[in-house]
């Protein structure tokens, strides 16, 4: 069975140490902006919520692709040649969870779980990621988030959608 990446916001200390070391070995700065995952804080109620990509089994961001720049590899992660892309961003508005951007070029980027040893779940220390084959309790948390499915606004304004969401069914 392949690993998979999944997260549990209960545990996540917002601590954005995932992002930092995401945005270090992508793009060789340390800025939680440019990473592949996010973290969305409510600081004022202490929750936060790791946003990820789900490598979704029927992935809108690679349905939306007119070029076939975006696919999927045999490993099952959706990834972007970047010399197919004609920058239109048709996966970006796709995207129900906000985990597809767009580089000053245009460009896409995601997430590709690091060749399948994702640098965010080693940095977390809380434990709030894991990359595994997954249980029941995993699988039914990642259902559980990806029931939200936003279809409008920034992906900024969707994985905070998603995050309030989670927060509420959370802390009721
Ligand atoms: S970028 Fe979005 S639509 Fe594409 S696989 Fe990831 S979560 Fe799914
Ligand atoms: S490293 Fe873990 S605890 Fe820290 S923000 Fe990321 S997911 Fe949350």
């Amino acid at each position: 069975m392949k690993k998979e990446l999944f997260a549990n916001p209960d545990l996540c200390t917002g601590c954005n140490r995932c992002t930092i070391a995401c945005s270090a070995k992508k793009e060789g700065v340390f800025q939680p902006s440019k990473a592949r995952l996010r973290v969305t804080n409510f600081p004022l109620r202490g929750y936060s919520v790791p946003n990820i990509c789900f490598q979704c089994p029927k992935a809108n961001c690679l349905e939306a692709c007119p070029t076939t720049a975006m696919f999927r590899d045999g490993s099952g992660v959706v990834r972007v040649n970047r010399d197919l892309c004609s920058g239109c961003g048709s996966c970006v508005s796709a995207c129900p969870y906000g985990m597809v951007e767009q580089d000053a070029k245009g460009i896409p980027y995601k997430c590709d779980l690091c060749e399948g040893d994702p640098v965010c779940v080693k940095e977390c220390h809380a434990e709030a990621l894991v990359h595994a084959t997954g249980d029941a309790a995993l699988f039914q948390l990642k259902a559980a988030q990806m029931k939200t499915r936003p279809q409008s606004g920034t992906p900024l304004e969707k994985r905070h959608k998603i995050a309030e969401t989670l927060k509420r069914s959370s802390r009721g």
